[in-house]
């Protein structure tokens, strides 16, 4: 199947870290995905230009650093099922998070609840609580975590629905991951939003673990923000740049109150230093500060890759792949003895990842894949 893969040279566009002895077998690109070869191409450039052109590279670098930002829009639009101006690549995940709760998470004493799935990563668990706080109510009562029935690990799409539901018009935000971070569960975007509408919330997804890895159509989907990192499945490199969904509906609502910037305001008079902020339409009116072009060299050389091999076909193989390790873990531990896979068996509910409970020696054996030059992903019980 290697010999007919389609996808087979993209292996060798990329950097696998070698280990003491040997290739190491990376499992971790959830964490940090590999450096494209062209990476160093990319940021290279941009090392030229500063250095032949200075402060003209604004405007003159071979990509000038006043419009770099619009270079991802295409490539990230399409990987997220996105209109171009539904997107707006800028400072980190969490920072957007908390930029998009300040204008989609407006609390009132009637609707104030925010709903997500229970153990969501911490960056996340902060955001939320910290916003619940700023508006003066109590995360206790304003923040419904979903938790999967007992003797279960993974949430039954039934069950977010019904929640929602439930608490009604007491809910203003439906926050949910796309992938989870923790189970690889891939919640269905479109239910859960259109649940949050039924009730009259605001829906937002944390798309860390989703983009790159799975195919999304946000705009199809009716969701009314996204926040997603590069780092992992997109390989942008450590730190890199994240990015942004606004619904256009909403894109184009300028009475929406926003945390505002000058990369934020209208590009025809963003160097006119004026008094009175007009944003851009689109997700780019989101947009506070300019933007950090070193980090998003390497992001670039790497949308690129995903461009030519397409995320339809990306996601074919890593379905192929996923399926073919579980078999093979089955075959390991066909009594279910060491171990619980405890991601969806489903493949429409989960992305490339799968999380293994051990219930027996887990640590060892953890260290012993380690050892011999497989890498992956340890968490103790809880996070
Ligand atoms: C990786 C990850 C983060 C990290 O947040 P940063 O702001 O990029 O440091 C946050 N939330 C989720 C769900 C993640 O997977």
């Amino acid at each position: 199947m290697d010999r007919a893969d389609p996808l087979q040279s993209y292996r060798k566009k990329f950097l696998l870290p070698k280990g003491k002895r040997k290739q190491l077998i990376y499992f971790t690109g959830n964490s940090l995905g590999l450096q494209p070869v062209e990476a160093e191409k990319f940021i290279m450039q941009e090392l030229h230009d500063w250095a032949t052109l200075g402060v003209e590279g604004h405007f003159h670098a071979a990509r000038p650093w006043m419009y770099y930002h619009k270079f991802f829009t295409k490539p990230l639009a399409r990987l997220v099922g996105a209109k171009p101006q539904e997107v707006a690549v800028m400072n980190q995940l969490t920072v957007n998070l908390h930029l998009m709760m300040v204008s989609f998470y407006r609390p009132t004493p009637e609707r104030f609840k925010i709903i997500s799935e229970a153990g969501a990563f911490s960056s996340d668990m902060y955001a939320i609580e910290s916003q619940v706080r700023y508006h003066g109510f109590n995360p206790d009562e304003a923040w419904v975590e979903i938790q999967p029935r007992p003797g279960e690990y993974t949430l039954r799409t039934e069950d977010i629905l019904e929640t929602i539901r439930k608490h009604g018009e007491s809910v203003a935000l439906v926050l949910f991951s796309g992938v989870q971070y923790y189970t690889g569960q891939f919640f269905n975007i479109r239910k859960i939003t259109e649940a949050a509408h039924a009730v009259g919330a605001m829906a937002g997804f944390d798309l860390a673990h989703a983009v790159g890895n799975v195919p999304l159509s946000l705009h199809k989907d009716n969701v009314d923000f996204a926040v997603w990192c590069s780092y992992k499945y997109l390989n942008a490199g450590p730190g890199s740049v994240a990015g942004i969904f606004v619904h256009e509906r909403h894109g184009n609502n300028f009475s929406l109150p926003r945390f505002a910037g000058w990369w934020g305001h209208d590009e025809k008079e963003r160097f006119k230093m004026k008094k009175g902020f007009k944003p851009m339409p689109g997700a780019e009116g989101w947009q506070v500060s300019n933007f950090p072009v070193l980090a998003g060299a390497a992001q670039l050389a790497s949308l690129q890759l995903f461009e030519e091999a397409g995320i339809k076909a990306l996601r074919r193989k890593s379905q192929m792949l996923t399926g073919y390790l579980e078999f093979l873990l089955r075959e390991a531990d066909n009594e279910g003895k060491y171990f619980q896979i405890i991601t969806p068996v489903q493949e429409a509910e989960r992305g490339c990842q799968l999380s293994l409970l051990m219930k027996k020696n887990g640590k060892r054996i953890y260290d012993r894949l380690v050892r011999s030059g497989v890498v992956v992903d340890w968490r103790g019980a809880g996070g």
